[in-house]
């Protein structure tokens, strides 16, 4: 008999600084992104059409992503980064802590 792989589940809620955002799997947001972060409103989604199921390294990286996010408007910093700048960071920052991810669940 074989073990059954438990299906992964998101939080409902993350603290980010002294905010909590609701997190979100849906599939209202089309197909193109994998996720969002809405600062504004506290709320970060993943995307259900990219994501059917969260058991993927990409949707793991997009929950990070997102929340990278959200930590950059908690911290005040979204201000200054105009012309996509923030997109760079995060993008570079997720790349980053994905390594470190997968490196801690090999050294376990
Ligand atoms: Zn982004």
């Amino acid at each position: 008999m074989s073990k059954k792989k438990k299906p992964r589940v998101l939080p409902k809620f993350i603290d980010i600084g002294t905010s909590t955002y609701t997190v979100e799997h849906t599939s209202d947001m089309g197909t193109e992104d994998s996720g969002e972060c809405e600062t504004e409103k506290k709320i970060i989604k993943i995307n259900k059409n990219k994501f059917p199921d969260l058991d993927s390294v990409d949707a793991e990286a997009t929950l990070i992503h997102e929340i990278l996010h959200g930590a950059l408007h908690e911290l005040g910093w979204d201000a200054y980064l105009n012309d996509n700048k923030d997109e760079m960071l995060v993008q570079g920052l997720e790349n980053i802590l994905r390594h470190i991810v997968t490196l801690k669940k090999e050294i376990k």
